[in-house]
């Protein structure tokens, strides 16, 4: 699945997720696209990384010092990681390179004000219903 809302890093990052969801999903629920739960999982991903302060400068989410997630969807999300994970490299090797690449970026000492993807995006909507 790819995200309508997201570019970049952050569009790059949320197809990785959303993959892993769909292998833990396929794996224990199954169904052959993700249930209801799976699926809004990934909603809600989406939603945060859309969120996220960081914006494009997001570190990984392991490194982030900024816990974001609901404990409920946090549970869940551990689940997923910890399954999907190892199983990553195998079924997509580029995406984990990438990700571990950037786990070396390291967290910015500061938060940027209003740059986040969500705060981007309803900046250039403005501006089109402007225009
Ligand atoms: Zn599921």
């Amino acid at each position: 699945m790819s995200s309508q809302l997201l570019v970049g890093a952050l569009a790059t990052e949320f197809k990785m997720v959303s993959k892993m969801i769909d292998l833990y999903c396929a794996a224990h629920h199954n169904t052959n696209k993700a249930c209801d739960n799976c699926q809004s999982l990934k909603e809600y991903a989406e939603m945060r990384l859309d969120r996220c302060p960081y914006g494009d400068s997001k570190p990984t989410c392991n490194k982030c010092p900024i816990h974001c997630y609901k404990n409920a969807q946090k549970v869940q999300m551990r689940l997923v990681m910890r399954y999907s994970g190892p199983r990553m490299l195998f079924t997509h090797p580029i995406l984990v390179v990438r990700h571990l690449i950037n786990e070396r970026k390291s967290v910015p000492d500061k938060l940027v004000a209003k740059n986040s993807n969500r705060h981007k995006r309803l900046i250039k909507s403005d501006a089109k219903r402007i225009l």
